[in-house]
């Protein structure tokens, strides 16, 4: 039948950056844009060669880069490799990120606070610049940023990682308000307790605790329930949403009791 409805539900053809993709969710996002036929750039510190790989194995368009996203060289240098391999940047996905736990009186408190900072919530405004003249050029431009519950809430010993979560949503919103008349949009994911690399430490029986008693939905997810959302709000018709922070979370921040 043809189409009654204007806008595409469909990234085929576009070209999405994704940063700290060679694991948890950034991988799964990376996956899951190529299986939707976007061009993908695989970029981390490490393993993104593999998903490349894998991803090129499977017959779509990716390749790899390593980026430190606490790099301003690295990050001009490989946006504009990104550009000029794929033609242009359509879709910013700011996922790459790092634990910081300290007390507020711990040793090494301030360089742990200096760390989560740079890589957390400074490494966007790099990014996004960098971007910024590919993103002006594309009809549907997205830029999306992995903030966290912690964006919303705050766990105790962890205040580097709280604080910069807090300043994603802000940086989010500010940017959305400042590109919007561009067409460009901003929007923040906060996802809960995903089963990643990140959260593996976690004993077992701490992990399902926790779930039991926090999460409506009682469990950690799986990476790829988070880049589904992900991918939702980079759509062409995903136009009109901007300056959104979205709990991708099993219901942990509406729960009272
Ligand atoms: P992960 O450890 O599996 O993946 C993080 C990736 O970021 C790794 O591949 C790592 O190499 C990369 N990275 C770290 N420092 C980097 C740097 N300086 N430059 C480039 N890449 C770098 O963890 P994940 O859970 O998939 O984390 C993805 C994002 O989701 C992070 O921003 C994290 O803070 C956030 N998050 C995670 C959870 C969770 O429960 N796992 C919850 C909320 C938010």
């Amino acid at each position: 039948m043809p189409r009654i409805t204007r806008l595409s539900r469909s990234v085929a053809g576009k070209v999405v950056i994704i940063t700290g993709a060679g694991s948890g969710m950034g991988r799964a996002t990376a996956w899951l844009f190529a299986d939707e036929g976007a061009k993908v750039a695989v970029t981390d510190l490490k393993g993104q060669q593999e998903v490349a790989d894998t991803i090129n194995g499977a017959g779509g368009t990716a390749n790899a880069w390593q980026l430190d996203v606490s790099s301003q060289q690295d990050v001009e240098r490989v946006f504009a490799e990104v550009a000029a391999r794929f033609g242009g940047i359509d879709i910013l996905i700011n996922n790459a990120g790092i634990s910081a736990p300290a007390a507020i009186d711990s040793e090494g408190y301030e360089s742990t606070w200096a760390r989560a900072v740079d890589v957390l919530l400074t490494a966007h405004t790099r990014t996004v610049r960098a971007a910024l003249p590919w993103l002006r050029k594309s009809s549907s431009p997205r830029i999306v940023n992995i903030a966290s519950t912690e964006g919303l809430g705050a766990t105790k010993g962890i205040s580097p990682y709280t604080a910069a979560k807090h300043g994603v949503i802000g940086l989010s919103r500010s940017l959305a308000v400042e590109l919007g008349a561009e067409g460009i949009t901003v929007n923040t994911i906060c996802p809960g307790p995903i089963d990643t690399a990140m959260t593996a430490r976690i004993p077992p029986e701490q992990r399902a605790k926790y779930a039991h008693r926090r999460v409506p939905l009682n469990r950690y997810a799986d990476p790829e329930e988070v880049a589904q959302i992900t991918l939702s709000i980079c759509l062409p018709a995903a136009s009109f949403l901007t300056g959104a922070t979205i709990p991708v979370d099993g219901g942990l921040t509406i729960r009272n009791a």
